[in-house]
């Protein structure tokens, strides 16, 4: 069956919330120094269908042109391939990650869907084709069901339930005072970070995008929750290229490629066993890691001078 998706699904969210975060002071995603204002060809080329190879060629981008956050990235992901971005705070594995949704364009070099440079490429038809979840989902003042079903239109009640299964938020939106009636936000429940996410999930499903990018949380949720988000987003990537930003190990050690970026370049990459097999950073990561999180400033405070 056909889906109809309201072409502000991915991008028009970001910029819902970045407009809604500065109205009341707010810093959501930064944008102090350029504005969301990529603009379209006048013949854009379109990318319908998707299939879903994502390429970055050379790739440098700077906030200020003057200092570049990413330097010359290069790589590639097949259809339904998995990326890892790991690396200390401040990196630039954010940045590239909005650089796929195309709130930014790069200073040289390109960033190609299905080998379309996201600059030719229809806005509607990429942002259809990106899904991106984050912890800082933007959820409105209304019902859970509204929410869940923001930027997507024509999904039924079962499709609703269904990805709300899928995503575990039916778990906790049954236990609300209305169930999936109830209203969130700022005059209704507040929600915790972890259900959040998982609705925002849940939308990312109904979407239903080839192209997946994820920022996975580094805010401490309980162990029960932790393990409902890693179900749900492990059955949200089945099948489609994911970009993610990494904190937790197993989601490293399950991609196709792990890319280790630092002060904007990547400096090792691979599998996790071509990886180890390297000893470089990362296999010194691994051997000192412990508990399920990467910790990658922690390594290289420990690793200063080497
Ligand atoms: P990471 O995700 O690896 O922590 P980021 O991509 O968030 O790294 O940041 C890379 C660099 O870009 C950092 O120096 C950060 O301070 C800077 N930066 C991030 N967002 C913005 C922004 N909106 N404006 C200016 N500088 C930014």
């Amino acid at each position: 069956t056909q889906r109809f998706v309201d072409p502000l699904a991915g991008i028009g969210r970001i910029v819902n919330s970045y407009e809604n975060a500065r109205a009341s002071g707010e810093r959501v995603f930064g944008l102090a120094h350029r504005p969301v204002s990529v603009a379209e060809r006048a013949a854009p080329v379109a990318l319908d269908p998707v299939e879903g190879h994502l390429a970055f060629e050379d790739v440098t981008f700077g906030y200020r042109p003057e200092e570049p956050v990413v330097r010359g990235v290069s790589f590639e992901a097949t259809p339904g391939e998995t990326v890892a971005l790991v690396g200390p705070t401040g990196a630039g594995k954010s940045t590239l990650a909005k650089l796929v949704l195309r709130l930014y364009d790069t200073d040289t070099g390109a960033v190609r869907v299905d080998g379309v440079d996201v600059r030719d490429a229809s806005l509607a038809d990429l942002r259809r084709a990106v899904g991106y979840v984050s912890q800082d989902v933007y959820l409105f003042d209304g019902t859970v069901r509204e929410n869940l079903v923001y930027g997507a239109f024509d999904v039924t009640e079962d499709e609703m339930l269904a990805a709300a299964r899928d995503a575990e938020v039916d778990s906790f939106a049954r236990d609300l005072p209305d169930g999936y009636d109830t209203r969130i936000g700022e005059r209704g429940v507040k929600l915790s970070g972890g259900q959040r996410q998982r609705i925002s999930i849940a939308r990312a499903m109904l979407q239903d995008p080839r192209i997946l990018v994820l920022d996975e949380a580094t805010s401490a949720v309980d162990t029960e929750t932790e393990r409902a988000i890693q179900r749900a987003l492990a059955r949200l990537s089945e099948g489609r290229t994911t970009l993610v930003v990494a904190h937790r190990l197993s989601t490293v050690r399950d991609a196709d490629t792990i890319l280790v970026l630092e002060d904007g370049r990547v400096t090792e990459r691979g599998s996790h066993d071509d990886l180890l097999a390297e000893g470089g950073k990362y296999a010194a990561l691994w051997a000192v890691q412990a508990d399920a999180a990467v910790d990658f400033d922690a390594l290289l405070a420990d690793g200063r001078g080497e």
